[in-house]
């Protein structure tokens, strides 16, 4: 066994990172960290970082690499990261991989495994309009919903590679119930923490 687990998730908005993140959080006692999160609740306490996030997350953009690189610096600096983390939603273009690159290296971590949860874009689509009507985020209108999955395919998709030729990339069918996506997840981390 190694002694943390060090994940980082990709996949289209709508693939359910965030819920597997949750279950591994629970099942393996490692924090989720979502940029996605972190992000929405500086915007409703409206503190400098939000203020600046508002209205790009609204328009469905990215926000710059520096901003969100210091927010996830001094989010892994915090000791419940000691034994390891899920990345939900970081890093999101090539610059932001790189620059956690250099972070890990820093501390003497490297990643453990990336799932990437593959989806295609159109059932992405139905289930983040689905989304919308459950949770009523302001980003997960059909314009905006778009333009989210355009910024993915452009910006972040490239990671997909960057990862597979580090070796640690292991994909997952997203296409199915949480539990059978789960139950993939749970798989690969057994395989890859032996
Ligand atoms: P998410 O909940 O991960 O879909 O993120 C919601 C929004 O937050 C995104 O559409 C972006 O506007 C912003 N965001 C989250 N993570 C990042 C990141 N790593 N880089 C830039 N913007 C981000």
């Amino acid at each position: 066994m190694t002694v943390s687990l060090e994940i980082l998730l990709l996949g289209p908005p709508g693939a359910g990172k965030g819920t597997q993140a949750k279950r591994i959080e629970l099942a393996h006692g490692v924090p989720q960290v979502s940029t996605g999160e972190m992000l929405r609740d500086a915007v409703a306490s409206g503190s400098e970082l939000g203020e600046r996030a508002r209205p790009i997350m609204e328009r469905g953009d990215l926000v710059p690499d520096e901003l969100i690189v210091e927010v996830i610096r001094e989010r892994l600096g915090q000791p419940d990261t000691g034994k390891g983390f899920i990345l939900d939603g970081f890093p999101r273009t090539i610059p932001q991989a790189e620059a956690l690159d250099e972070m890990l290296a820093d501390i003497g971590r490297r990643l453990t495994v990336v799932l990437d949860f593959e989806l295609d874009e159109e059932e992405a689509v139905l289930r983040l309009a689905g989304r919308a009507e459950e949770e009523g985020r302001t980003d997960d209108d059909p314009d905006v919903i778009r333009r989210r999955l355009n910024v993915w395919r452009e910006s972040t998709l490239p990671l997909t590679a960057y990862y597979r030729g580090r070796g640690v990339l292991a994909s997952v069918d997203a296409a199915h119930s949480v539990d059978d996506v789960y139950a993939a997840v749970e798989g690969v981390l057994e395989r890859v923490t032996q």
